[in-house]
C-alpha cells in the first residue's frame, strides 16, 4: 500500500485547551457503534452521565445531545471529560480523528489534516505544501474505482498542481485555466491520453489563457447569495457574508497558492468515485474567490486573524454536509462562465 501525506500531518497536535475555536462547539458530535458499545458498559457515576447525554439524531444516528451549543463532555478548561477521564481510547472515531482526513483508492491511501481547525489552517496557510509517500505491507482495499478513470484523474491532479505552481500566472489565472483542463477532463475521463498530453505542455497555457474571455458583466452577488442560503454553524457567520464585496485576490499570493493546493489535494481525486470533476475543482475556485472577499472585507492584520477567517470559512463548509450540497447542486457547466469571470477580473 503506499501512503502518501500532507507533510503537515504527521506535526499536527491539538492544542486541546488552548484552542481559539475548539472542535467540540457548533458541530453535532456523532457515536460510532463500537464507542457507543463501550459507553454502555461504563460503571459509576461517569457512565450514567455519558449515556444520559445521548441521542438519536433524525438519520438515525447516536450522538452527544449539546448542551449550551457545545458537547456535553467539554468542560470549562477546553478539555474532555472522556479523554481527561479514561484517555484517548474513549472518544469517538470522529472526534479521535478530526481534524485528520483519510481517503482511500484501493493501493493508494491519502491522508491531510482539515483547514477547518485552527491549528491545521494555521499550518496549511503559511508552511509549503509538501507530499510524502511511503509504501507500507498492507493489502489494497477493496474498492470499485474504474481503474482507467481514477488513473486519468492521477496523471491529471499531477498536472493540476503544476499549473498551480507556474508563476508565470496570477493565481487566480492559474484557478481559471484549472477550470478549463477540469472541463475537458471530465469530458475525456475514460479516454483522456490527449487531453492530458495537451495540458502537459505547459507552453501551451499562455495561449489557452488568453481564449479564456470573462464576462464584463460578472456578478460576485450571485456567489454570496449561494453561500446566504447555506445553514450558518455560528452567529457571527452570516453576519460577515454580508459585508462582502469584492473578491480581490489574498494580498498573500503565496498563501492563496497553498490555500489552491490544498483543495486541489483534497478534492480532486475524489471524483473517482462519482466521474464530478469539475464540480471539484469549481469548489476550489469559489472557495478562493469568497476567502479572497472575506480579506478584502474584514482586513485581517495578524496571523491570528488571518487562520480565524480561514478556518471560519472551511468550518462553515467544508464539515457541514448539507452545505456541502448545496455547492455541489448548484455547481457545473451553467457557471463556468461567472467563476472564470470572477477569478479573471478580480
Ligand atoms: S479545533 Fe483542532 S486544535 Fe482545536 S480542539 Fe479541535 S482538533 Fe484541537
Amino acid at each position: 500500500m503506499k501512503i502518501r501525506e500532507q507533510s503537515c500531518y504527521a506535526d499536527f497536535v491539538c492544542i486541546a485547551g488552548d484552542c481559539p475555536d475548539t472542535c467540540c462547539r457548533s458541530w453535532e458530535v456523532v457515536i460510532d457503534e463500537k464507542t457507543k458499545a463501550y459507553y454502555e458498559t461504563l460503571p459509576g457515576e461517569l457512565g450514567d452521565y455519558v449515556r444520559s447525554c445521548l441521542i438519536t439524531d433524525e438519520e438515525g444516528d447516536t450522538c452527544m445531545k449539546p448542551k449550551d451549543g457545545a458537547c456535553p463532555m467539554l468542560l470549562e478548561s477546553g478539555l474532555c471529560l472522556l479523554q481527561k477521564e479514561l484517555g484517548e481510547q474513549a472518544l469517538s472515531r470522529v472526534c479521535d480523528r478530526y481534524p485528520r482526513f483519510t481517503h482511500s483508492f484501493g493501493a493508494l491511501t491519502e491522508r491531510g489534516i482539515s483547514l477547518s481547525c485552527p491549528v491545521a489552517c494555521e499550518m496549511i496557510l503559511y508552511e509549503p505544501f509538501l507530499l510524502t509517500e511511503r509504501t507500507n505491507n498492507d493489502p489494497p482495499d477493496l474498492n470499485d474505482l474504474d481503474p482507467d478513470g481514477f488513473f486519468a484523474l492521477l496523471q491529471g491532479r499531477q498536472i493540476a498542481f503544476r499549473i498551480a505552481e507556474d508563476a508565470r500566472f496570477t493565481v487566480r489565472q492559474r484557478m481559471a485555466l484549472l477550470l478549463r483542463f477540469a472541463e475537458e477532463l471530465e469530458d475525456s475521463l475514460w479516454d483522456a491520453e490527449e487531453v492530458l498530453q495537451n495540458w502537459s505542455n505547459a507552453d501551451l497555457l499562455p495561449e489557452t489563457l488568453a481564449a479564456l474571455q470573462p464576462s464584463r458583466r460578472s456578478d460576485f452577488g450571485k456567489l454570496t447569495a449561494l453561500w446566504q442560503q447555506m445553514e450558518p454553524l455560528t452567529e457571527r457567520y452570516p453576519q460577515l457574508l454580508r459585508r462582502l464585496q469584492k473578491p480581490l485576490p489574498l494580498p498573500d499570493e503565496a498563501m492563496e497558492q497553498r490555500l489552491l493546493q490544498y483543495f486541489l489535494y483534497r478534492y480532486f481525486l475524489q471524483a473517482a468515485y462519482d466521474g464530478k470533476l469539475l464540480k471539484k475543482v469549481q469548489l476550489a475556485a469559489a472557495s478562493l474567490l469568497l476567502c479572497g472577499a472575506i480579506f478584502a472585507a474584514e482586513h485581517p492584520n495578524t496571523r491570528e486573524e488571518e487562520v480565524d477567517l480561514i478556518h471560519l470559512f472551511s468550518r462553515e463548509l467544508e464539515h457541514s454536509e448539507p452545505n456541502l450540497a448545496v455547492f455541489y447542486r448548484w455547481a457545473g457547466r451553467r457557471r463556468q462562465y461567472l467563476l472564470r469571470s470572477l477569478l479573471l477580473l478580480s
